[in-house]
């Protein structure tokens, strides 16, 4: 066995034999020599194992050139490509949170291709304020003094705390003391910003005596946060911002409110249930206001600030601020999504993040039938398909409680041992990637934020079956 593979081993092409084939040329074509050459010596090396172990073909160099192109292939295949996200969830942290507006991807990459006056004022000709972009608009929106706006909300809460309360101490109801996804602490954050952290009340019940009786010389901040992510039911009580407002007013204290997703228009208007906007957060009276860009707002990743004056000023002097401000493809982004918010008329249209969650029941359920056969197919002879009632999310931790009616497909498996799981990451290995969400035994795919219905089918078509049964 072992001298029979060394033999053939002397058979193996050359590296050189390989790159002379007419495959190879068109691989040198679109990958360039080195990455060719070291996939090629890669491919070899596998084939030479493979005889080792007894394998008793010996590859052609044409063979070996296919190899290494689909090695290329795989390894050229972006982590960040396209996918369709059929979880439910419309504002999927993990799958990148809000897809953006036209204008604002027609912003962003104008603003990636050439020179753009970030810190320019082009009217006098001197130097300018990357904040001056959006500061405006961030005002008229939301009725604050000033606003500025930094990489995401962590950074918005942290640089606001620090920039309040270093070495002094913060005020923060136990029930507001929240953890979101991704290791935010509110907590942790407080210790990194330098504040004390102080706690009143209890975690279902605080009164605004609490508040008052924790004021001191060395309260830096009354720290009101948006607990969007769960609720606290039964025998409670909080103190309203308006009510803080008055209180830290008292106490010549400072009031940040963390509104966390935040929006800027009553999506009450639009059929889902209310959430806070911002204007009202800033009428409430707090001194700074802090939400995120990729939530419910529907732009990109971003922390907005909009607050008093005088401390956006102070924010603006920290020099953190420097370290989480965000470039100038966003904020082109950034600056063409809230123009949109200029005119709310038509911004269900125009915005997707609320085109999808307001997306008529009755339109998502015509979606699912109409795919309910080509899916049928694509799946293959091992799976049923059926229409399904599903529930849909919001997401990043915006009104959990709240679901929203959608329609789609349930696919279960008629063999089991792991089929359904198989036929998930057969889909999940596509050249766009089809992500549902297994639920109850059968893989669930929720239509909602399916819009491109061709090229759903088109990808679905390269669904290899045979590899799932
Ligand atoms: C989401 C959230 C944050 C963090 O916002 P990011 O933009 O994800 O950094 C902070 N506070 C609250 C209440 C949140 O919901």
């Amino acid at each position: 066995m072992e001298g029979l593979g060394s033999a053939r081993l002397r058979d193996l092409p050359s590296v050189d034999a390989v790159l002379n084939t007419a495959a190879a040329t068109k691989l040198l074509e679109r990958f360039g020599r080195a990455a060719s050459t070291s996939a090629i010596r890669a491919a070899l090396g596998d084939a030479r194992t493979a005889l080792r172990s007894g394998a008793s073909s010996v590859l052609s160099a044409d063979e070996l050139a296919l190899e290494a192109r689909d090695r290329l292939e795989a390894e050229d295949r972006s982590g960040l490509r396209p996918l369709f996200n059929l979880t439910g969830t419309v504002l999927h942290t993990n799958l990148g949170r809000a897809v953006l507006a036209e204008v604002a991807i027609e912003a962003a990459t104008a603003a990636m291709r050439e020179p753009v006056a970030l810190e320019f004022d082009l009217s006098a000709g001197g130097r300018g304020e990357r904040d001056d972009h959006v500061r405006s608009l961030l005002c008229a929106l939301s009725g604050a003094e000033d606003a500025t706006l930094v990489n995401n909300n962590a950074a918005a809460v942290l640089l606001c705390l620090n920039t309040l309360s270093d070495g002094r101490e913060a005020i923060v109801s136990r029930g507001e003391l929240i953890e979101i996804g991704g290791a935010f602490r509110m907590p942790d954050i407080m210790a990194r910003a330098g504040a004390k952290l102080v706690e009143v009340g209890t975690t279902n019940r605080t009164h605004a005596k609490d508040y008052r009786s924790a004021l001191n010389a060395q309260t830096g901040v009354i720290l009101k946060v948006h607990t969007s992510n769960y609720q606290i039911k039964g025998f409670t009580a909080e103190v309203g911002a308006r009510e803080l407002a008055v209180i830290a007013g008292e106490a010549n204290v400072p009031l940040m409110n963390d509104l966390g997703s935040g929006t800027l228009v009553d999506l009450s208007h639009y059929g889902l249930q209310k959430e806070p906007t911002v204007r009202e957060a800033v009428a409430e009276g707090a001194g700074l206001v802090t939400f995120s860009g990729d939530k419910l707002l529907g732009g990109p990743q971003a922390g907005f600030i909009v607050g008093k004056r005088e401390l956006i000023a102070a924010v603006n002097r920290n020099p953190m601020k420097r370290a989480l401000r965000v470039d100038k493809i966003r904020l082109a982004a950034i600056e063409a999504t809230l123009k949109l918010y200029r005119d709310p008329d038509r911004l269900a249209e125009r915005l997707p993040t609320l085109r999808l969650l307001a997306r008529p029941l009755p339109e998502i359920a015509a979606l699912a039938q109409h795919l309910l056969p080509a899916v049928t197919q694509a799946v293959g002879a091992n799976f049923m398909v059926a229409l399904c009632e599903c529930r849909s999310q919001i997401g990043s931790g915006a009104l959990p409680l709240d679901t929203i009616a959608s329609a789609g497909l349930v696919i279960r498996s008629r063999a089991g041992g792991g089929a359904l799981e198989r036929l998930a990451a057969a889909l999940r290995g596509l050249d766009r990637p089809v992500i549902g969400r297994i639920e109850d035994g059968g893989l669930v795919l929720d239509l909602r934020c399916l819009t491109d219905e061709a090229a759903f089918l088109s990808t679905l078509s390269r669904l290899n079956t045979h590899a799932l049964a």
